[in-house]
């Protein structure tokens, strides 16, 4: 076991994690618990959890089996919110464990271009340069930006991150912007990109499955990165994407710092969503 009063990255990442994703696991907890507290199971009461589910965009699928799998074996019996959210963690677990995909780089490629597309504001920059820093932290040679493919292949750089504009009146203008992007970068090296990561602000709710559309479509995306989980208590939306579109997840963000930015488990993210205190 791990000594609890140091602070090991693996904790802190822990306390950051549950802290960010209070809003939904707060939101869920409070109305599970006043639904449990007054009666016994009952389909209506299902119904409700099912609801509750919904509201924190968890989809209608994952909310479904849930509903379905806290009424098996409990009908006609009290159950607490401890009940319910074991039965959350679980089943939002499996849908998360095989997104769940750390982002590789290849060493081969060098360098490893990583092209980071998504709309403006969902947090593209701010990601970027949080992932130099761990990429840095864990001895890359890293380099930013647009033009850089020759200068960073010269420098004999490992990791180039590139930004794109995302100021997207619509998806023929989309297309344009990462085609022409694209041209340059395969001038340089006709493999790369060798990642397309999309950037999501998990405060867009809905609106995100229809950007991952967008963005599957016209980019090519190999892997997300959710942000600003810490911003909203429908956090659930995460689940639904990983239910609907089964594309690797790398890292979510937390928050504004360069510690709020964690590669994804499925296992903590579940407890955390979920309300599980450990
Ligand atoms: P871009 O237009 O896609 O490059 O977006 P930016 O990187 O400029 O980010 C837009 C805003 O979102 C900035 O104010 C960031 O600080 C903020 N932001 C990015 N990631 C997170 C996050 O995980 N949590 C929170 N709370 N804010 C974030």
């Amino acid at each position: 076991m791990n000594d609890t009063t140091s602070d090991t990255p693996k904790l802190s990442w822990w306390r950051r994690l549950s802290a960010g994703l209070k809003r939904t696991s707060g939101a869920l907890g409070t109305a599970v618990a006043d639904l449990v507290t007054k009666r016994k199971l009952d389909r209506a009461m299902l119904e409700e959890i099912e609801d509750v589910l919904l509201r924190a965009d968890l989809g209608t699928q994952v909310a479904a089996r849930i509903a379905q799998a806290v009424g098996a074996g409990r009908y006609d019996k009290a159950i607490s919110a401890d009940d319910v959210k074991n039965v959350v963690a679980t089943e939002v677990e499996k849908v998360l464990k095989p997104v769940a995909k750390p982002l590789e780089i290849d060493a081969a490629r060098k360098p490893f271009v990583i092209l980071v597309v998504g709309v403006n504001g969902s947090g593209k920059t701010t990601t970027i340069g949080k992932l130099a820093a761990k990429f840095a932290s864990e001895g890359h040679q890293v380099m930013l930006a647009f033009n850089a493919m020759t200068a960073a292949r010269e420098q004999g750089r490992d990791v180039l991150l590139i930004d794109t504009a995302g100021r997207l009146q619509n998806k023929a203008e989309l297309m344009n912007e990462l085609e022409k992007v694209v041209r340059v970068i395969r001038k340089v090296d006709a493999s790369a990109p060798h990642a397309v990561l999309l950037v999501l602000d998990a405060t867009v709710g809905q609106n995100a499955l229809s950007q991952v559309e967008a963005f599957q479509r016209t980019a090519g995306v190999t892997g997300l990165v959710m942000t600003k989980l810490d911003g909203t208590a429908r956090g659930g939306i995460l689940v639904a994407l990983a239910e609907k579109f089964k594309l690797p997840v790398h890292f979510i963000g937390v928050g504004e710092g360069v510690e709020d930015l964690a590669p994804f488990t499925a296992r903590d993210f579940a407890r955390a969503i979920a309300g599980i205190e450990s």
